[in-house]
């Protein structure tokens, strides 16, 4: 007997996979901010990083580590405590192509100094291609990246584990650090009472001969398969920061005990624990009571890859929907030819161009500032502005990013939803919005002639843009007030615009110009594609967001 055949129609008109493309190349705003930031002679190592993870083998593997979520293994058959968090081998891959990469060491030497050179901008534009394809693995490969900066001020403990961070071996065994051929370093500072308020933290140290035992909970502790972790806790002289490992040195595992894993609304690839430390071992890192500032300078580093991950979401979102729009015809026309969806995307690609320029450029800041006070300044000022400004952006982008793919953008077969679900975290985590703003104002009080100095190098660097002068203006206003507090998301949101077009107007001035006309002359409207760009600007716009 036959069967009735099922093919009752041929598939067309539907877009081809946009995969196995070199993620670099195709990209030629990065590739213009990287080079303007010194980053050229990287050029092959990023086409050879570029077309790996824009290969249909790395985007199947971003698919897969997020439809299997991690699992805890709290207890074994027997009842005895594992404490365990198991990966599908498709994360364990991301893991070990960024760390191949370098991602999570290359911007310092092996002896854990910066790295100097253009090593923060060449990484940045790695991260940001990694951020297209899978963001949630990139938390532990961040944050050990940025814990080598607490480990600083402990020059004992830095050169004991700099030889294992230096590698570029990622080595997922469930083993004592010190016996493995490389390590990730997760963090704990979040507590029930209080993430920002950390100096609520109620967890505990005492000394215990040259060491601590360190008793109380964490209630967002990500990537809790690191091999060890910086946590907060309360010492006789104040908030201290530790070093816990997962084993303790005599090999037995350290008393770190998983409670549960977070439900998340995006970020599924990476497991989020809460957990409770029962007189666990831990080192001191810096002095007692000195914990604020020694995790500071790892906290500058997060929040940079907070903007660099969030500009790499949505220029995946913009590459989507103009390959997208490039292939579907609508009423007989192909979408990317019609006048109003020309108009969404043009000015889409124009906030991408732009948030990359501002990325790359506060990278060259972190790449200089050991040996230049002035972008020191820069870094301190523009690192939280930058963050609130880019991450929180990136939500509403993919919403459109996604519409643009009408209903394939909504199903969870395409990236976009995962995109979008990932997209808030970035801004909630490592310092809030407010926080941001709050931030941005201690910069300006703390080093009040330094930040003026910024300030004034943005304004020359923007002179001429439309809308710049009056911007300068209204920060210099806003944060001159003695209710600046009030008013700070009008000013910081204003600086990053500012800093934004200074930064687009070396990479390509006529960009800078129509984003000052957009952004800075008036108030962008609240919808993307509400503005009147010219044909040709139309054109370029999208010729160099993807050929
Ligand atoms: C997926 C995920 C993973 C995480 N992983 C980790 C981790 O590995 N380690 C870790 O330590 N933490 C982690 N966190 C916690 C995260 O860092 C905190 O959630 C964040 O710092 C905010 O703290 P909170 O949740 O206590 O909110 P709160 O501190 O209560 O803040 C709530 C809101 O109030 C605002 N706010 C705070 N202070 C002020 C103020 N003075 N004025 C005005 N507004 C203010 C904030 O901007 C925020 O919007 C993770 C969070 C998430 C979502």
């Amino acid at each position: 007997m036959t069967h009735p055949s099922f093919a009752t129609h041929e598939v067309f008109n539907q877009s081809p996979p946009f995969e196995d493309v070199d993620l670099f190349t195709v990209d030629q705003p990065l590739v213009d901010a990287v080079a303007a930031h010194g980053g050229a002679a990287a050029g092959t190592e990023l086409f050879e990083f570029g077309q790996h993870w824009g290969s249909a083998a790395m985007a199947a593997r971003g698919r897969i580590a997020n439809e299997n979520t991690p699992k805890l293994r709290t207890f074994d058959a027997r009842g005895v405590r594992r404490d365990e968090v198991e990966f599908h081998p498709a994360y364990h891959e991301l893991m070990a192509r960024s760390a191949h990469a370098g991602l999570h060491n290359s911007t310092w030497t092996a002896e854990g100094r910066p790295a100097g050179g253009a090593a923060e901008v060449v990484r940045a534009a790695k991260f940001y291609m990694a951020a297209q394809v899978e963001a949630g693995h990139l938390c532990p490969i961040t944050m050990t990246r940025a814990s080598v900066a607490a480990l600083a001020v402990q020059p004992d403990l830095l050169a004991q584990t700099m030889p294992l961070i230096a590698t570029r071996a990622y080595d997922p065994g469930f083993a004592p650090w010190w016996t493995k051929r490389g390590m990730t370093l997760g963090m704990g500072m979040t507590e029930k009472q209080g993430g920002t308020d950390v100096r609520s933290n109620m967890t505990r140290a005492i000394s215990d001969g040259d060491a601590y035992r360190i008793t109380g909970h964490k209630w967002f502790m990500s990537a809790p398969m690191c091999d060890a972790f910086l946590v907060l806790a309360q010492a006789d002289e104040g908030l201290t920061c530790f070093f816990m490992p997962r084993f303790a040195p005599d090999g037995s595992v350290n008393a770190i005990q998983f409670q549960r894993l977070k439900d998340k609304l995006g970020n599924r690839s990476n497991a989020s624990s809460e957990v409770e430390f029962v007189g666990a071992y831990g080192m001191r890192v810096g002095d007692e009571g000195k914990g604020i500032r020694t995790i500071i300078q790892m906290v500058q580093l997060t929040r940079q890859d907070c903007a660099i991950a969030s500009a790499g979401l949505m220029r995946s979102g913009l590459a989507h929907a103009l390959h997208h729009a490039r292939h579907r015809s609508v009423f007989q026309k192909h979408l990317a030819d019609q006048p109003l969806m020309q108009a969404v995307l043009s000015d889409m690609a124009l906030h991408v161009e732009a948030s990359i320029a501002l990325v790359m450029r506060l990278c060259r800041a972190f790449d200089l500032a050991p040996d230049d006070a002035n972008e020191a300044a820069y870094m301190r000022l523009l690192t939280p502005a930058i963050k609130y400004w880019v991450c929180k952006s990136a939500p509403g982008f993919l919403y459109e990013a996604m519409e643009c793919l009408g209903g394939n953008g909504y199903v969870e077969e395409g990236i976009l939803a995962r995109h979008y679900r990932e997209s808030p975290v970035n801004a909630i985590w490592e310092g809030s919005g407010n926080v941001m703003c709050l931030d941005v104002l201690r910069a300006l009080s703390r080093e009040a002639e330094a930040a003026q100095a910024v300030l004034q190098h943005l304004a020359a660097e923007a002179r001429g843009l439309p809308g710049a002068g009056e911007a300068v203006a209204f920060i210099g206003k806003a944060f001159g007030r003695p209710d600046s507090e009030r008013v700070a998301r009008l000013a910081v949101e204003k600086l990053a615009l500012l800093a934004a077009a200074a930064a687009l107007n070396r990479v390509s001035p006529h960009h800078a110009e129509l984003f000052g006309r957009t952004r800075l002359a008036q108030d962008h409207a609240a919808m993307y594609g509400a503005v009147d760009f010219a044909t040709g600007d139309i054109r370029g716009l999208l010729e160099r967001a993807l050929p």
